[in-house]
């Protein structure tokens, strides 16, 4: 079996040279964008340093920020390890934001599960619902924002926040590009132009040459424990975007009066600095495995998406199964295939914040770190998997390979 998937890879790959050359081209670009930004902030030793109690005078958790905030072309950055998850930075810039009787708006359907009790569109005492903050959805119409209803909507209604999602989250929908976020915020802002656009931006960084702020969005935010940590940085988020924004942000993450100002950094400087330095090149690799993963799964007769050739928006690549069986197995075997804890089976079960039974494997050497080698799913119809990362591409391939190869064993 072994040799034999061995075998069509070598078939496969030589089909692979256009796409990857183009992602790493792309992964060139925005190398330089790191290197330019610890140039000009004059990155050095020092900043390794760390602060523990208060957090006062934090030089490198400063540049840090400094660095973010070039990197994505904005005003300010937030960039902290007391953010728990990419979940807890959209949270706290919602609640940062939004006042009681304020509308919030997405116009990318229902939001990413672990929002859902956030924003109270399932019940939770310590919902934005329950502060009396009003919520409204308007789902993509054939994967493209519903610009009549967005526009019929913005019309009729005050709206203080719209949140776009770009990453498909366990949904079915794809991943938006940044033109067509583009010409949405265009379009929102000849209407609404004190409306705060917020972009989460989970797993798109660094895929592109541009990123939110540079086409028009007020507030991005995202986690550390994918894209932009390198699998390096052990926990944190970030928040990007206008300066009085990202200060009502700081003043809800620490407290008013305080903000930005404290902060112990405990020892993960060099651990941040360190994981954005590489994260251009991680994606690379976790790009590289998504295309050979869905040119390889193609070939033995899955569905994927995105194709091996099409562009990509975000880290991950889909195998849409059609039946719970191969789900699990595939994530059995990527498990299999893992570095850490490969001799562990992943089964489904409820996790907090998710709606539906979840399968997740995640041999990584940070929890739930998902820009290393992770498939995950919701045990739902059309039971897709969800392959996110690998730190390097022949770790990737071997992985998958090893995936492929349970999937398959399972079925004789
Ligand atoms: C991963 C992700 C988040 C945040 O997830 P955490 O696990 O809380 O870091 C939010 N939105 C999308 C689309 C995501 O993929």
């Amino acid at each position: 079996m072994n040799e034999k998937i061995k075998e069509i890879y070598k078939q496969i790959e030589p089909k692979l040279t256009k796409p990857f050359q183009n992602i790493e081209e792309i992964c060139e670009y925005n190398s330089e964008k790191v290197l330019n930004a610890f140039w000009k902030n004059k990155v050095s030793e020092i900043h390794f340093n760390s602060t523990t109690g208060y957090g006062y005078g934090d030089l490198g958790r400063d540049v840090i920020e400094n660095v973010f905030k070039d990197i994505f072309k904005s005003e300010s950055a937030l960039v902290r390890n007391q953010f728990i998850s990419g979940s807890h930075a959209i949270t706290v810039a919602l609640f940062a934001l939004l006042r009681p009787n304020d509308i919030l708006l997405s116009i990318t359907g229902t939001p990413y599960d672990t929002l859902h009790e956030v924003i109270g569109i399932k019940e939770n005492e310590s919902s934005l619902k329950s502060f009396g903050i009003q919520y409204a959805e308007i789902p993509l119409k054939d994967n493209k924002f519903d610009v009549e209803k967005i526009i019929e909507f913005l019309q009729n209604n005050k709206v203080k926040l719209i949140e776009i999602q770009r990453s498909k989250g366990y949904s079915t929908r794809k991943s938006l590009s940044l033109s067509q976020v583009e010409q949405v915020i265009k379009k929102i802002k000849e209407i609404s132009p004190k409306t705060i656009i917020m972009i989460d931006n989970c797993y798109c960084e660094f895929v592109s040459k541009k990123e939110p702020i540079e086409i028009g969005a007020d507030i991005c935010v995202g986690s550390l424990i994918k894209n932009l940590g390198g699998g390096i940085a052990p926990n944190g988020a970030y928040i990007v975007g206008k300066k009085e924004l990202i200060e009502k942000c700081a003043e809800r993450l620490t407290l008013p009066g305080e903000g930005k100002e404290v902060g112990p950094s405990l020892g993960m400087n060099r651990e941040f600095l360190k994981g954005i330095y590489f994260a251009p090149s991680v994606v690379k690799n976790a790009l590289k495995t998504a295309i050979l993963t869905s040119a390889m799964m193609e070939y033995l007769g899955y569905e994927t998406e995105p194709k091996y050739y099409e562009e990509r928006v975000d880290v991950v690549q889909n195998i849409i199964f059609n039946n719970v069986e191969d789900l699990v197995n595939y994530c059995k075997g990527i498990q299999s295939g893992s570095a850490i804890d490969s001799e562990s089976l992943p089964i489904p079960s409820d996790m907090p914040g998710y709606d539906d039974q979840i399968i997740m494997a995640a041999g990584a050497f940070t929890q739930g770190s998902s820009i290393e080698l992770s498939c995950d799913g919701p045990i739902r119809p059309p039971f897709i998997a969800y392959q996110q990362g690998s730190l390097t591409y022949e770790y990737g391939k071997l992985g998958v390979q090893k995936a492929i190869e349970y999937l398959l064993n399972q079925k004789n």
